[in-house]
């Protein structure tokens, strides 16, 4: 490989066009930036796309999130999944499904290229970061390798939306990892595109045999490879079923594939294995689906994606750090600058700053949350309800639009005065008012009851788990909480 040592500069520097950083690069040039973004793949969207989601947890109703999606409705690349109670038991989302959203990942990516077009943002496809150039605790620029060779990227800003955290951890920036008491990740999962499959029948064949829970015993010897997923597992969101959502073309299904644990996602090690590993597993799962499940016979595998799909790394610690508790509390931060949706909670500007570390923002999921989740695991956290694809974009509007900011008003991301931000975000559709809010959350729901309603429930029988557990919460004694044995969101 070439020796030669290049240099570029922006002023904004984006490492990682992924969910966030893609969003983070369009805001800070939208508000005047000359902007580079710097991604190792050949297309942008990250997990959103190359990693083949295919389904949103929720259609985002703000800012550039809301941007991308509306223009996916318009190309008819997305719809709303089906409504379909007898196949909840096997649906990703649960009850919660015909709020989700599939849409086509290929037409994602190319929405974020024309959206990263009409803003002005320079492109570096097809480059790594490696490391960073720093004077003391300021960062100064990032080490890039390509094709071409090292280079070096001088900025003004730097956005992390590496997914990782590798620009911050390179600054030597603190990190927590992991959500049990033994720092154990979330556990990876391969998501892989069917078609072929004849919705009616599998329809019909659920009602007699909810969840395929009848045909996972038959099949039980036939399963070589593929863990059944379990509560005590340590992804701990798991079922003993196949996971599967509807797509936005007819025949079409997405397999949530294999449950790999024990793997660190920062080791390429245990990458290399789960590669292995979960192909097999997700083989496993197809053939059951193929030989027991009525109209899966001739299903097909249309792609697997470009790799396993890491749910979790770093955490990168911010001047706050997110909790379980303020989840289960709802709390309002004075500092509101992104989302967590769909539960239209305010995420502080404070956990996008790194602490000791000057001149970096985090656009990414490795924002500084406390592992974990809050309905069940071994510890209380909240970061498993604060990765969804739509609330990381959140996440990525907010740290792009602080940076332009930064540079504008010549301030360190630390000292930037956040109700500029607030205002800027709010003008730009990204923060929205408190009765849009509760317009929003008033939607009844087929139970009766309004989403707003549904969150709380969910919260305080949440609660009242972890105060078994010795945590103290506040719960209303006259509530009896919805049923948890699936929880809805956040996987
Ligand atoms: C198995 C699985 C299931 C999920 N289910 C759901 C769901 O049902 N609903 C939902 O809404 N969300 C779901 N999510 C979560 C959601 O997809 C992610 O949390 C979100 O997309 C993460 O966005 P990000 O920007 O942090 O990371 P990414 O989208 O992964 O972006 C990171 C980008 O940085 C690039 N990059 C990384 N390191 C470097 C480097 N050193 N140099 C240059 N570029 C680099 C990567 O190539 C990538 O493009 C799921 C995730 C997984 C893995």
């Amino acid at each position: 490989m070439s020796e030669r040592v290049g240099y570029r500069e922006a002023e904004v520097v984006v490492a990682g066009g992924g969910t966030g950083g893609t969003c983070a690069a369009i805001a800070a040039a939208r508000n005047g930036m000359d902007v580079l973004l710097v991604e190792q793949d050949g297309f942008l969207g990250g997990l959103f796309t190359g990693g083949n989601m295919c389904v949103s947890t929720v259609r985002p109703w703000a800012g550039i999130g809301k941007e991308i999606f509306d223009r996916l409705f318009d190309m008819g690349a997305a719809t709303m999944h089906p409504d379909d109670p007898s196949n909840y038991p096997i649906f990703h989302h649960r009850s919660g499904a015909a709020r989700t959203v599939p849409y086509d990942p290929e037409r994602a990516m190319l929405v974020l290229f024309q959206m990263c077009e009409e803003a002005g943002v320079r492109l570096l496809l097809h480059t790594h970061v490696t490391g960073v150039v720093m004077e003391g605790n300021v960062v100064k620029g990032i080490i890039v390798e390509n094709k071409s060779g090292r280079q070096i990227v001088m900025g003004t800003i730097f956005c992390d939306g590496t997914g990782d955290g590798d620009v911050a951890a390179s600054t030597g920036a603190e990190f927590t990892r992991g959500l049990t008491r033994d720092k154990q990740s979330f556990a990876m999962t391969q998501l892989i595109r069917l078609s072929h499959v004849d919705w009616k029948r599998v329809s019909e064949y659920s009602k007699k045999d909810p969840g395929f829970d009848g045909a996972i015993r038959r099949a039980k010897d036939e399963l070589p490879y593929y863990t059944p997923r379990t509560r005590d597992m340590i992804p701990y969101w798991g079922h003993t079923r196949p996971e599967l959502a509807r797509l936005w073309y007819e025949d079409g299904a997405l397999m949530w594939g294999g449950t790999v644990v024990d793997v660190d996602g920062l080791n390429v090690d245990d990458l290399t294995r789960a590669e292995v590993e979960v192909r097999k597993q997700w083989m496993s799962e197809l053939n059951f689906l193929r030989l027991h499940i009525p109209g899966f016979e001739k299903a097909r595998v249309e792609n697997s994606g470009d790799a396993i799909g890491v749910r979790e790394t770093r955490h990168i610690l911010g001047e706050y750090v997110y909790s379980g508790h303020d989840f289960l509390e709802a709390r309002a931060f004075p500092d509101t600058v992104a989302y967590a949706v769909p539960y239209f909670l305010g995420v502080p500007y404070r956990c996008f700053v790194p602490k000791k570390i000057e001149n970096l923002l985090i656009a990414c999921k490795c924002l500084s949350i406390e592992p974990g989740q809050a309905s069940s695991g071994p510890t209380l956290g909240a970061y498993n309800h604060m990765k969804s694809i739509t609330t990381v974009m959140s996440y990525g509007q907010a740290a792009g639009t602080a940076a332009a900011l930064c540079v504008k008003n010549e301030v360190k991301p630390r000292n930037l005065d956040v109700s500029l931000l607030q205002t800027a975000l709010t003008e730009q559709g990204a923060l929205v008012g408190p009765e849009v809010i509760a317009e929003l959350t008033s939607q009844k729901l087929p139970s009766g009851i309004t989403l707003g309603e549904s969150f709380q429930l969910r919260r305080n029988a949440w609660k009242r788990r972890w105060q078994k557990r010795g945590y103290s919460f506040e719960v209303p004694a006259t509530d009896e909480g919805e049923d948890e044995s699936e929880p809805l969101f956040g996987r």
